[in-house]
Order: C-alpha cells, then structure tokens, then sequence
C-alpha cells in the first residue's frame, strides 16, 4: 500500500454492487440519513445484465422495492398459481393467489432487470466498478479499505464496512453443506401458454422448478453434478427431451436459450458482525434456490441495517453494540430460511419408498388443510414476517 495513494471519504463503505447492496444504498438514501455511501464491485456497471437467473421475487419484495422507486413492473411476470407434486410418486397441492388474498403469489423477474431497476437509481461516481478489495485495516474510530482498479491503488476511509460480495468463499467463518446438486438453468418455451402457472415438481436428483416468464419458463433443474455435465453438453433437442420426461406430460416443451449452470451449496457466516463490519445477502448466507427465497432474504438484511443506521450518527456506525442488535434481530429470519429450504431439499431429494409414501401423504395433507398451505405460501409471500 502506498501512503500517497488518494484517499476517498465515505460514512459507509458496500462491498459488492448486486442486488441486495445497490438496496442497502437505496435504502439507506430513502431514510433520509445524512450518511455517505459508497459502492464497490469486482465486475464492470451493466454487466449484471448477462446473468441467466430468473428470480421469484415475493410480494413482500415488490412491497420493499415500490418505495425505492426501483420496482420495474414492466419486467416481471406475476404467479397466480403453484403447482407442487413429486415425480413417480401420488400426492399433489395447487397454492393460489385468490386463497391466499394477494394480486400475485410473486413475481418472476431476470436478475439483470432487477439489478438493472436499482442500479438506475444509483449515481454513476457513487460506484466504483472493476475494483477488488485488497485489505482493510481497523483504526480506532474509522477503517481504511485498500481498493485496486486496474493499475490505481485507492484508499477508502469509513465509518463502516458492508459486505454484500455475494456467496463467501470456504473458509473458518463459513459453515458450508454441499447439496451435491447443480443447478441447470434454461428459458424453455411451453405449449400451451403458461397462464402465470409456477411448478415445483420433486424428483429423486433435485427439485424442477419452472417459473414463467414472459412468454416462456424459466427452467431450474436440479440433479448430481455428472447429470448437469451430460445436460450442458446436450443438443438443445435432447435437452427438451430431457426435460419432458422429468416434468411429464401436462406441458409439451417446443424451444429453448442456451444453458448455464450454478452448484449448490447452503453456507451460512458464523458472525453476521465484527467490529465497523457487517455481512448481508449472499455475503451472510446463501441458500439452495428452491423456493426462491435468497434474494427475498437479502433484501429484508438490507431494509433492517438500513432502519438501523437511519438513527445513527456517522461517528456510532461501528460501534459493535449497535451492529449486534442487527445480527441478532436477522437470525430467526435467516435460520427459518435456511431450515425451510434446507428441510425440503432433504427430505425431498431421494428415491426412499418410506419417505415417498410420507411425501406423498405430506402433500394430501397440504392439499386438504387450508392452514398449512396458508403456512407453506406465507414463507414464500412474506418470509419469516409470516409467523412474527
Ligand atoms: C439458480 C439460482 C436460482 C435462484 N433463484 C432465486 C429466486 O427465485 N428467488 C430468490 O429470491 N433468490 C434466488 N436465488 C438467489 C439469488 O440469486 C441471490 O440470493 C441474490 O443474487 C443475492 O444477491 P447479492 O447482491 O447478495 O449477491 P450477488 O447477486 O452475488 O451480487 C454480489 C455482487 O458482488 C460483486 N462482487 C463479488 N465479489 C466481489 C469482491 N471481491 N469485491 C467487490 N465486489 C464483488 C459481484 O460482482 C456482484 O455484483 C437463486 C440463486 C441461484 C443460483
């Protein structure tokens, strides 16, 4: 590091400029506190527009968005309806928004128009892109981030230090189960029209989800890392097929996009909080996609930090007590979503006879039980505000 390296001021320092920290910023803007905010990303602005997740945004995130002037409703497709079954085995449940009393279930949305909506509403000299943090030494009311852009060296001094980077790599800090399953992801084009049906269909390699999308499904198809090889290295023709014979009958697929893929893992940091730093999003946890609850997740890390820093002045932004208010108040909230998504991948993902028949009646169940559906489609609607 080199002292003459040119020093830039800010209150409050975000690592990694995807969706949950471009909230973080919005978020802490919209509080009105006068708190300086600075962005930080490895990739370059826009390039967030490639990525190929689809993402199931819950009413409850459209709720947080809309204020923030960065809910872009042109580019989501809503669910009125999930159908949940098992493959090769009896049992299915169909959850609606009429029931449940909401316009939609959710909304499906391309990662890059979310990133995309939020990133609008952000100054361009607030980010500084194709950066990588290189180190960051605690002083005693302040830090000092050591940032490197190409050839520069900056130095950024701040009140406190947010980790929003995205999933962690291993490492002590990090509690890590590898679900031995890859993702696949594809838009497929269905016949007949989707009519804003959502499938969450269990089979013995992983969870199939299908989620519409424009005129389309976007495709999350789960199974053991050798499967995802043989799918990726399919023709698009055989993929179909594929696909066909996992979903069954009750959809013909007649096209698809190119495909990529994305292992799963669940890792959860063992402390949300240090001194004058904090993690949220994926950066605190990152969860399988089933049921898609991260970024939902994230975004509620987001709005608590900022209704917690609203009141602060620049001067208590580290202060350790403060922040483990904010670690402590995400836990049931990130433990329940962990569980939750955890619990069905486990239980759903294998061939057992005794644990297909419990499925099996576990859905009846479902099916016959208002109450529980309301319980099952509240998680997805609202997260754990559902039972707080
Ligand atoms: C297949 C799949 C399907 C999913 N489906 C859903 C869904 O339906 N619903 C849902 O809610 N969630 C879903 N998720 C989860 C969702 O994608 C994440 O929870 C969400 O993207 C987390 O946002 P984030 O901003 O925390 O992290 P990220 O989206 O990972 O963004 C992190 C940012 O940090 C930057 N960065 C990385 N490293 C550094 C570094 N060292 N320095 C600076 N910047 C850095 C990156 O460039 C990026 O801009 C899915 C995930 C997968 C894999």
């Amino acid at each position: 590091m080199t002292e003459a390296a040119p020093v830039i001021e800010t209150d409050i320092l975000i690592v990694g400029a995807g969706p949950v920290g471009m909230t973080l910023a919005l978020a802490i803007r919209a509080s009105g506190a006068p708190l300086r905010v600075r962005l930080l990303d490895a990739r370059k602005r826009g390039s967030h527009a490639g990525d190929p997740r689809a993402l199931a945004l819950s009413h409850g995130t459209r709720q947080l968005l809309e204020p923030l002037n960065a809910w872009n409703a042109a580019a989501g497709t809503p669910i009125h309806d999930i159908h949940v079954s098992q493959s090769g085995g009896f049992g299915r449940t169909v959850i609606t928004r009429e029931e449940q009393g909401v316009p939609a279930l959710g909304y499906v949305m391309r990662y890059g128009d979310l990133a995309a909506a939020l990133a609008a509403r952000i100054a361009d000299d607030q980010v500084l892109d194709e950066c990588s943090l290189h180190g960051i030494e605690l002083r005693r009311d302040h830090v000092i981030a050591t940032v490197e852009r190409g050839t520069d060296t900056h130095r950024i001094r701040a009140g406190l230090v947010v980790h929003a980077e995205g999933t962690p790599a291993d490492s002590a800090d990090v509690r890590v189960a590898d679900y031995r399953q890859h993702a696949v992801l594809a838009e497929v084009r269905p016949q007949p029209a989707h009519g804003n049906r959502a499938w969450e269909r269990f089979t013995p390699d992983g969870p199939l989800a299908l989620l519409p999308i424009g005129n389309d499904y976007s495709v999350v198809f789960t199974v053991p890392p050798h499967k995802a090889d043989a799918l990726m290295a399919m023709s698009d023709a055989a993929f179909l097929d594929a696909l066909q014979r996992q979903f069954g009958n009750r959809l013909k697929f007649t096209a698809t996009s190119p495909r990529a893929r994305f292992p799963l893992a669940l890792r959860l940091r063992r402390e949300l909080v240090a001194e004058r730093e904090v993690w949220i999003g994926n950066a605190a946890q990152t969860l399988h996609p089933v049921s898609g609850q991260g970024f939902n997740l994230g975004i509620r890390d987001a709005w608590e930090l900022a209704s917690q820093l609203v009141n602060r002045d620049a001067d208590m932004l580290g202060s350790v007590a403060e922040l483990d208010r904010y670690g402590a108040g995400r836990q049931l909230d990130r433990f329940g979503s962990a569980l939750f998504t955890d619990g069905i991948v486990r239980s759903f993902s294998n061939n057992l006879l005794p644990l297909k028949l419990a499925r099996g009646l576990g859905l009846i169940a479902l099916d016959a039980c208002k109450p529980a559906r309301k319980f099952v489609a509240g998680r997805m609607i609202w997260g754990a505000r559902n039972w707080l």
